[in-house]
């Protein structure tokens, strides 16, 4: 039997875990990261092996200081484990069941955690997904994760689902006009291609149609497609991030300021490199551990950048954000330690009317230089009011320092250059 849950506090939080204190949501998850630590040392051969061979008792990883002794595991390396040990690579609880068993490419498998998680419940009931809802799930239900946990967390707010699943632009059309539907869950592209498909079909997807919610994952959300669907089509949209290895992670609430981190699992934000946390506001490598009794998959590596949002968001929510995913850590380069990525400065570029601009990295002597080259598109550009202006925007978007910046003539800048040039010999 599905329980729906109806929210503990006067129905605007899932539970009372959402308005927790930072100290008491510490103190529990560090008494639940403890308990996983000590039962996946017991059960899961692998955990077992990780510690001995580090020499950790389990019964140090007390605080999520801890944790940090510990190594991160990247896809790569967990498809590296399995094949060496299928399914699980031994990270299992070798007495617990399982219900079902995801596959992901690679080919990674993943237990299901339990048909009674809230998986992706927080992120729904932060969207105002409730039991009037007629949600069309567009993920696919086929052996990966990403349908049937959905429809989970569906299901937990009391939502109707319709299971589309990877189902032709068509069909997706004629379900959303039959069924009323009300929320569409999916990825943006997905409902792209099905306003489209709607239009040639001869409807109107605003007058006709009932969607006014959709919820987006596995794909970044660009701002000029968000702007679209919520301006042209009237539906409020909201993204959630999560991975097959360890469910979901973060959603965005209605204030839309960054993704709130969900209460059943730890994450932190490290330099790549030294498998250390970086301070809160700093871009690095999102790991994450889920707390759960059945796969002791602690920090896993997503491969994903982002950085820690530590200022009270406007929903009333107490945990910290993350802003958004800056990007895959291949694609950033490190400048005076701190992570610089492509899509920070697409950001900047973006608020800047799209301005051509490059920024290279040198280095002179053992100091990283960072030269920003700017197109020279506008008089003012250069002044010394907009050379400020710009600057401070820089730094908060990208938290790096500019060196040196170079204005350059119009039309230099080839829209087709990478927007990032590492120019430092390694
Ligand atoms: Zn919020």
């Amino acid at each position: 039997m599905v329980v729906v849950w109806k929210g503990e506090i006067m129905g605007k939080y899932f539970d009372k875990k959402e308005v927790w204190t930072n100290k008491e949501r510490k103190l529990k998850q560090e008494f639940q990261l403890s308990k996983m630590a000590q039962l996946g040392y017991k059960k899961s051969p692998m955990l077992k092996k990780i510690f001995d061979e580090l020499h950790i008792k389990p019964s140090t990883i007390k605080s999520l200081e801890d944790m940090e002794r510990l190594p991160v595991i990247s896809r790569e390396q967990l498809v590296d484990m399995e094949q060496n040990d299928l399914p699980y690579a031994g990270l299992h609880n070798t007495t617990a069941s399982i219900d079902r068993i995801f596959t992901s490419p690679g080919p990674v498998y993943e237990p299901h955690l339990s048909e009674n998680d809230y998986l992706w419940a927080r992120a729904f009931f932060a969207a105002g997904i409730g039991p009037e809802d007629i949600a069309l799930n567009a993920f696919s239900y086929h052996l990966v994760a990403a349908g049937l946990t959905f429809h989970g967390g569906l299901r937990k707010v009391g939502a109707t689902v319709v299971p589309s699943g990877t189902s032709s632009s068509q069909v997706q059309v004629q379900l959303i006009k039959d069924l009323r539907v009300t929320v569409y869950v999916g990825t943006p592209s997905f409902l792209m291609a099905i306003i489209e498909k709607s239009r040639e079909m001869g409807f109107n997807f605003k007058k006709d149609f009932y969607v006014k919610k959709a919820c987006f994952a596995a794909e970044p959300l660009f701002p000029d497609m968000r702007r679209s669907f919520e301006k042209d089509y009237g539906i409020d949209t909201y993204q959630m991030y999560g991975a097959t290895e360890v469910g979901d992670v973060a959603y965005e609430c209605s204030a839309k300021n960054g993704w709130h981190i969900c209460e059943e699992t730890i994450v932190e934000i490290i330099d790549t490199y030294t498998g250390k946390k970086v301070p809160h506001g700093d871009l690095g490598e999102v790991v994450v551990t889920r707390l759960n009794e059945i796969f002791f998959l602690l920090r896993f590596g997503t491969g994903d950048l982002s950085r820690i949002i530590t200022e009270k968001c406007a929903c009333g929510r107490t945990s910290y954000r993350l802003a958004g995913i800056a990007g895959r850590v291949g694609d950033a380069v490190k400048v005076r330690g701190l992570f610089l990525a492509p899509s920070q400065l697409k950001s900047l570029q973006l608020k800047f009317n799209n301005l051509p601009l490059q920024a290279v990295v040198t280095r002179e002597g053992h100091n990283d230089i960072l030269t920003l080259r700017v197109e020279k598109t506008a008089p003012e550009i250069g002044s010394l009011s907009w050379d400020e202006n710009f600057k401070k925007s820089f730094r908060e978007i990208c938290t790096v320092r500019i060196d040196q910046m170079e204005y350059i003539d119009k039309g230099r800048i080839d829209s087709g250059e990478k927007l990032l040039i590492d120019k430092r010999k390694w």
